[in-house]
């Protein structure tokens, strides 16, 4: 099972567009990298709660942080069909 993006009702895994508010749903593919990518940070922090990270630590979090906003808000625009801002 998971939840719309949009409205949060539960739904069948694998749906294109939730059946309550029509938003389609973000694909399986960008599920699984934004798991990948929270699950590396996720070590990442671990790794300095215990100190043994190298200096450039906060910069790879930081792009992967950025890489997983870039994500969500292209999803976002895919859901919302906004129209280019350019
Ligand atoms: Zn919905």
């Amino acid at each position: 099972m998971g939840f719309c993006v949009n409205c949060g009702h539960q739904h069948h895994d694998g749906v294109r567009f939730c059946r309550f508010c029509g938003s389609q749903q973000p694909s399986e593919q960008l599920l699984a990298r934004l798991r990948a990518e929270a699950e590396q940070i996720r070590l990442l922090r671990m790794q300095m709660q215990q100190g043994n990270v190298q200096d450039n630590a906060y910069a790879r979090l930081e792009a992967m942080r950025q890489q997983a906003e870039a994500a969500a808000r292209l999803n976002n625009q895919q859901n919302q069909n906004y129209p280019p801002r350019w």
